[in-house]
């Protein structure tokens, strides 16, 4: 085939005997250029915060500065130094969902609880873009989640925590103000499914395939902006794979999206006290 790498060696033994060696390496190869990638990007959405970190670090060494000013650029300073904890944080994540199995069927994690904490940091998320933006051109007013059922997801808790918390902060970043985020259980014959709904802007068809691939991003200042880190998407894909499900995305520009975790359920069943 056209992409195909073979290595090739020639080995030559007793008596001008030759052995002619070769060996289909095109994963091998595959798998070492996505790995330099993946390098490549983490070292760019490290050096940039690092960058702007370095240059108010001197400004303030050589600059005798007024305390106003001063406290401005310790604030900006605190924005890079969070944006560098938040990528560290989900490049954590990310590997240890790659190094360890996945999760069993014996932790039952309760659905309410669970929603109960994504509710709050959902809450506190609005809060922080809030304050940030003086005039909430970014806040979300209106958040909804529906009352969770009554159900338990045999799976693991911190990872399902994550991957849920990925897409309802998604909803409400992406989501201009006077916006709606919806966030809703149901379940058919063979899924229970969480679903994810904001009236944001929507995403084009041709961005759909590439959204959970790390450090993908449809609108880089966006992202930026309002603290992300290009993983989102990424963690939660994973997440559902590793319980045997599936991410879905509906969304229409102009419109808005459906973030769906879908779960075979098989994973669920009825909580009990
Ligand atoms: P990020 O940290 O950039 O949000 P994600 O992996 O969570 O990274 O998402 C990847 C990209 O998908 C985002 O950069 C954004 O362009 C797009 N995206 C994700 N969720 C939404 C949404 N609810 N509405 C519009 N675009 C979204």
């Amino acid at each position: 085939a056209q992409n195909t790498k073979l290595s090739v060696q020639l080995h030559s033994y007793d008596e001008g005997r030759q052995l002619l060696l070769t060996r289909d390496i095109t994963l091998m190869t595959m798998a070492d250029a996505m790995r330099r990638d993946f390098v490549a990007n983490v070292s760019h959405e490290i050096r940039t915060p690092l960058t702007v970190l370095s240059g108010f670090v001197e400004t303030l060494q050589m600059i005798p500065l007024a305390e106003s000013e001063r406290k401005e650029y310790l604030d900006l300073m605190a924005v890079q130094a969070g944006r560098m904890q938040s990528l560290v944080a989900d490049l954590l994540t990310l590997s240890q969902l790659e190094g360890s199995l996945p999760p069993g069927t014996s932790e039952k994690v309760s659905v309410k609880d669970l929603m109960a904490q994504v509710a709050s940091d959902a809450a506190a998320l609005s809060a922080v873009l809030g304050d940030k933006d003086p005039e909430q051109r970014h806040v979300v007013h209106d958040i909804v989640f529906e009352p969770a059922p009554e159900w338990a997801i045999l799976g693991g808790r911190s990872e399902l925590h994550s991957a849920i918390s990925n897409l309802v902060s998604n909803a409400i970043r992406y989501t201009p103000a006077g916006g709606r985020v919806h966030v809703s259980w149901s379940r058919d014959p063979e899924h229970v499914i969480l679903s994810v709904k904001d009236s944001g802007p929507g995403i084009a068809p041709e961005h759909l395939p590439r959204l959970s691939e790390r450090f993908y991003r449809v609108d880089r200042s966006r992202s930026r902006e309002t603290g992300g880190t290009g993983l989102g998407l990424a963690i939660t894909k994973h997440v559902a794979q590793r319980h045997g499900g599936e991410l879905r995305v509906e969304s229409q520009l102009g419109k808005g999206s459906n973030f769906m975790l879908v779960l075979p359920i098989s994973r669920v069943e009825p909580l009990s006290d």
